[in-house]
């Protein structure tokens, strides 16, 4: 069957992502590209990465590339796209 594209990446969810803790936050890379690797840094409400899609879109604080969005999931925190503070988890701060 011939579905519209209803999103850009339809098989974003499948992959996978090497994740490695350093000095300026973590390593990201694809096992598959082991080559291009990107450091995404700063805390889950203040994200960055390296990448070039994530430069791209800088100008929306709200928007989160797929290394972001795989150590945030690493992390085990819930990337909500209503941004709600996981107050009943506690802070481990
Ligand atoms: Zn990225």
């Amino acid at each position: 069957m011939n579905q519209p594209q209803q999103f850009n990446r339809p098989n974003q969810q499948a992959e996978t992502w090497v994740i490695s803790r350093t000095d300026e936050g973590f390593r990201v890379y694809s096992p598959a590209d082991p080559a291009k690797s990107y450091i995404v840094g700063g805390g889950p409400d203040d994200s960055t990465c390296t990448c070039p899609d994530f430069q791209y879109h800088e100008g929306d604080p709200h928007w989160r590339c797929k290394h972001i969005q795989a150590v945030l999931d690493q992390l085990g925190i819930k990337a909500d796209a209503t941004a709600r503070r996981t107050g009943a988890a506690g802070d481990s701060e």
